[in-house]
């Protein structure tokens, strides 16, 4: 019973799938296999739960957020192992992504209460205008499985919050994750049909609903480019508004003004991530010619030392990958890039020593020599492979970095305050890295230019999604 429509849990008719844990191939539980008549039924209780959860106080809305958040920090440990079973990354990193997702649940609890409108002066004198902030109604909701839990709170908090209703349909390799979240949100109390999750192992089927649907009005989405494109194509063709967060192709740039050591710890910590499984993951390093043997020195001594296995086996810290098509992908990229010239510095193939070989594994690779006649210069790779790129001065490499049909994040190591701020104004990029590998948080805007999706998620911004503007002109 893995369905939660209308407030209950409910079986649906097409049976269910099974779960696997991608460190060891073996099945950890089942979930429902839904479909248009789940789905409907979902956005059907969401219709019914709209008018008196949108009527709702600020404040009412804002306490069941409060009370969701108190439970999840409660359950920490217990998602954040569920999530290293389920979607393989390391203990220490799933909760800190349970962190993170919890964070959603607080920022929105306050800022429910501070959705505000405005009055506007005019030029008549017997006349006022206001603007009211109202919930733009039913939202369907798709997730990722790389981030499994935060991004289900980075959608539904705001979502909430507005006083909007949701149907949310997860990852198929990540629903047991989904499962555990919408436990918290029953257990935090908010009225039937408020929330609705429908698991699914093919998900056209519902994301057809979802776009189709004439009770849906929003659909929010994490997942990459060509399904974002697909689903915001169908969605605009009824006028649904969209929020799209999508693939990535991150620039780290490595000025010669800094400290190489220092930058190819932070390029480390941040390319092998997740496995490298983040849409802000860096996936071209352009490292200034004179100091790439220091850079690379360090950042090879240190993926070396990189410990490989399941995320709950204690120093781990690349996990699996989440299936087989994703080292076919990653495999078919680092061939390329040897056979047109690149240098393999360490890593290079698939690890399958001992128990690795039941797993999905790649050993942490990086490749020097780079250019862009390789599939990696272009391609997101998803996977634990880091290109180094060689530049010699600032204007080639702002064109360089900014020559993607990408646009989510960019990473700039620099000490000069003056290519900081050039950098950081010449990127055409939605989040960028100043010396700083972690750019983001539940108060700041997250979100893509270009083919990296459309809206923002996190920090008012990602309130404003949720929300219609009403204009009302009074002649008194
Ligand atoms: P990835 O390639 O990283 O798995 P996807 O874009 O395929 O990314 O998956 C992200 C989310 O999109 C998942 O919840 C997945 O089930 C969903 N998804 C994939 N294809 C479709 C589709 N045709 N319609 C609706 N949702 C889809």
């Amino acid at each position: 019973m893995t369905h939660f429509i209308d407030g209950a849990w409910r079986e649906g008719n097409n049976g269910s799938f099974d779960v696997f844990n991608p460190a060891t191939g073996e099945a950890i539980g089942q979930a429902a296999r839904g479909g248009r008549a789940e789905a409907e039924a979902a956005i059907a209780a969401a219709v019914r739960a709209f008018p008196l959860w949108s009527a709702s106080t600020a404040y009412h809305r804002s306490a069941l957020l409060y009370k969701a958040h108190r439970i999840m920090t409660e359950r920490a440990e217990e998602l954040a192992r569920l999530m290293s079973t389920e979607q393989g990354k390391p203990l220490k990193a799933a909760r800190n992504e349970v962190r993170y997702g919890a964070d959603f649940l607080l920022w929105y609890a306050e800022e429910a209460k501070r959705i505000y409108g405005e009055t506007i002066p005019s030029a008549r004198a017997d006349q006022r205008f206001m603007v009211y902030r109202q919930p733009v109604g039913v939202v369907a909701a798709i997730t990722p499985w790389n981030y499994p839990v935060s991004m289900i709170t980075r959608k539904l908090a705001p979502a909430l919050a507005a006083g909007c209703t949701a149907v949310l349909k997860p990852a198929e390799a990540t629903p047991l994750c989904a499962i555990k979240m919408f436990e918290i949100l029953e257990e935090a109390g908010f009225p039937a049909g408020v929330v609705n999750l429908v698991t699914a192992e093919d998900p056209a089927e519902i994301g057809e609903v979802f776009t189709t649907h004439p009770d849906v009005a929003k659909l929010t989405f994490t997942g990459s480019t060509p399904v974002g494109r697909m689903l915001a194509a169908k969605a605009a063709g009824n006028m649904k508004r969209v929020s799209m967060e999508l693939g990535g192709h991150a620039p780290f740039i490595v000025f010669d003004d800094c400290d190489p050591v220092h930058a190819a710890k932070g390029a480390g910590l941040v390319k092998f991530l997740n496995t490298g499984q983040a849409c802000i993951s860096p996936n071209r390093l352009f490292v200034h010619r004179s100091i790439a043997e220091p850079f690379i020195a360090t950042l090879k001594a240190r993926t070396e030392k990189m410990k490989i296995g399941s995320g709950l086996e204690d120093g781990v810290a690349i996990g699996p990958l989440v299936n087989e098509a994703a080292i076919a992908k990653i495999e078919r990229q680092v061939n390329d890039a040897l056979d047109k010239g690149a240098e393999l510095v360490c890593g290079g193939s698939r690890a399958t020593e001992g128990d690795l070989a039941r797993g999905h594994f790649f050993a942490p690779t990086i490749l020097a020599g780079v250019n862009e006649d390789m599939l990696i210069y272009r391609e997101e790779t998803f996977g634990p492979v880091a290109p180094v790129i060689l530049f010699d001065n600032d204007e080639e490499v702002l064109e360089r970095a900014n020559d993607t049909h990408y646009g989510l994040a960019a990473y700039v190591y620099t000490r000069d305050i003056s290519r900081a701020m050039k950098m950081t104004e010449g990127l055409r990029f939605g989040i960028v890295g100043v010396n700083d590998i972690n750019p983001t948080a539940a108060a700041a805007p997250f979100g893509g230019m270009k083919n990296s999706g459309l809206g923002r998620e996190g920090g008012h911004e990602g309130l404003d999604e949720y929300l219609e503007t009403k204009l009302a002109g009074f002649s008194i």
